[in-house]
């Protein structure tokens, strides 16, 4: 068994909740460096930097994930492939496809693994979902994203900025389980986009697709000005007749109503498990569907002024 020295770029909220911890339980890897501009450091961690470039330049430093917002991300993987590191991206993996294509052909040229990190498709639930829907037309699709991002995102500007992508931050989690689960490609219709007056990013979306040749009824619905209950829905009637929800983020399946599914999530245990098994190989991962559909909804979507943001 080949452990994996890995160093993590950038400490904040998803680093700390579920990097450090679930690389401490993988006995594949071994927390080797970390990077932190605030000057962050881990007690397991032999090295830490708060300049990027010198963790790369640690000789026995194999792979790196990337935990930072996503407009700084393709520059720090690129500099990683160049370094001779394999490289774990958070979600969204970059700030455009344009970006992502670039490290993909890097990371090919340079004979290491890229991998493209989706978490809510890590989940039972979403497994089943796929199983169940394999073979059958849909006839409706409603996604309802829904959430506080003063509870979730609190004091991230990033997220409002230009390439931070505003709601489709938890949205692409919608979108990386819808493309994951549906039985033949799905494409951007409409888009509308609010947009607070004083921020770069939306606050929230709706959105209606279409397939190569069904007519259905298919549509998502993302808002970051829910207050009390949260929700992270995916409903799916098919042409058999049978009607399917994940709910809780992707973590519960039921089909016509009855319970099939519902377990803690253990996503970035998948993720680790599948990003040794890439490492292993020597092999990418690249998936872009959920990204591309964001391209697409910013490209066709109609821009709605709403009143200002203030956290
Ligand atoms: P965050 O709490 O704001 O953390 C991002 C960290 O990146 C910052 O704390 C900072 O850490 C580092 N950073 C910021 N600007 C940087 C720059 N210019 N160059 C290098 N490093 C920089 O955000 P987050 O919630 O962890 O999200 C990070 C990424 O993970 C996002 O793409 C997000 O979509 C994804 N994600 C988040 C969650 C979640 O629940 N929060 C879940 C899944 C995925 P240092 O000061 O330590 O460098």
């Amino acid at each position: 068994m080949t452990v994996h020295k890995i160093g993590i770029i950038g400490l904040g909220k998803i680093a700390q909740d579920q990097h450090l911890p679930v690389i401490k339980s993988n006995p594949d890897f071994e927390l080797l460096a970390v990077s932190s501009t605030r000057g962050l450091s881990h007690e397991d961690a032999k090295y830490t930097f708060q300049d990027y470039h010198e963790l790369l330049k640690v000789p026995e430093l194999d792979v790196v994930a990337i935990c930072t917002p996503p407009q700084v991300r393709h520059q720090i993987a690129r500099d990683a492939l160049l370094a001779g590191k394999s490289v774990l991206l958070e979600k969204p993996p970059a700030a455009t496809l344009s970006e992502l294509e670039d490290l993909r052909v890097l990371a090919e040229r340079a004979g290491k693994t890229i991998f493209t990190t989706w978490h809510s498709q890590y989940n039972k639930a979403v497994d089943e979902a796929k199983k169940a829907l394999a073979g059958w037309s849909i006839k409706r699709l409603l996604v309802t994203w829904k959430e506080d991002v003063r509870h979730w995102h609190p004091g991230q500007e990033w997220i409002w900025q230009a390439g931070g992508f505003g709601i489709f931050d938890p949205g692409i989690n919608a979108l990386s389980i819808v493309t994951r689960i549906m039985p033949e490609p799905i494409f951007i219709k409409t888009s509308t986009l609010q947009f607070p007056s004083n921020r770069d990013a939306p606050i929230a979306a709706n959105l209606e697709f279409q397939t190569g040749h069904t007519d259905g009824n298919l549509q998502a619905v993302f808002d970051w000005r829910q207050t009390g209950p949260q929700s992270w829905d995916i409903e799916v009637e098919t042409d058999a007749g049978f009607t399917l929800k994940l709910s809780q983020g992707g973590s519960c399946l039921e089909i016509d109503g009855r319970l099939v599914v519902q377990e803690q999530p253990q996503e970035y245990q998948g993720i680790y498990r599948r990003f040794d098994a890439l490492l292993t190989l020597n092999r990418s991962e690249v998936d872009d569907t959920p990204f591309r559909l964001v391209a697409d909804a910013f490209m066709i979507g109609k821009r709605v002024q709403v009143d200002p943001f203030v956290e």
